[in-house]
């Protein structure tokens, strides 16, 4: 049994068809190498749709993220400042600066123990735990400075 495709124009063998209900003899109206290759454009089209959207929108993806991560980070910079965020050393209020040291362990250590990387993960994780005790707010150089002080003893 011969039917022709309707794209390649082709006569092929019913059994180079795919199988259609939607066709009154129960045959797709295109052989199935024509619907390979419309399968195919199909894809690559939505792949360049959605790669093209993600391009447009990305700066509000990340813009997105980063407003709520600072939002997030300044709540708990706040609660652990008992107020206004500031380095419980040098009293500095640079927010960009600011992050949460440990008091009595070596971050770095803490971090690694709790298999993040620190950072954001950190302050969700905080925040979940009702605001633990045990930890700073300290400016990247205090910080520095007190890391360097641990190593050197
Ligand atoms: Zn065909
Ligand atoms: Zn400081």
């Amino acid at each position: 049994m011969m039917k022709i495709c309707s794209r390649c124009k082709k006569e092929k063998d019913y059994s180079e068809f795919h199988k259609s209900k939607s066709e009154k003899d129960g045959l797709s109206y295109r052989c199935k190498e024509c619907q390979r290759e419309v399968d195919r454009k199909y894809r690559t089209r939505r792949n360049a749709y959605a790669k093209i959207y993600y391009h447009e929108h990305k700066g509000d993806f990340l813009r997105r993220q980063t407003v709520s991560r600072q939002r997030m980070k300044k709540e708990i910079l706040e609660h652990y400042s008992n107020g206004v965020a500031r380095c419980a050393h040098c009293r500095g209020e640079d927010l960009v600066v600011l992050c949460l040291d440990h008091v009595n362990d070596d971050g770095a250590y803490h971090r690694r123990t709790l298999g993040i990387h620190g950072g954001y993960e950190t302050y969700r994780r905080l925040k979940r735990d009702g605001f633990p005790e045990g930890y700073q707010v300290l400016c990247y150089n205090c910080n520095m400075r007190k890391h360097f002080e641990l190593t050197k003893k």
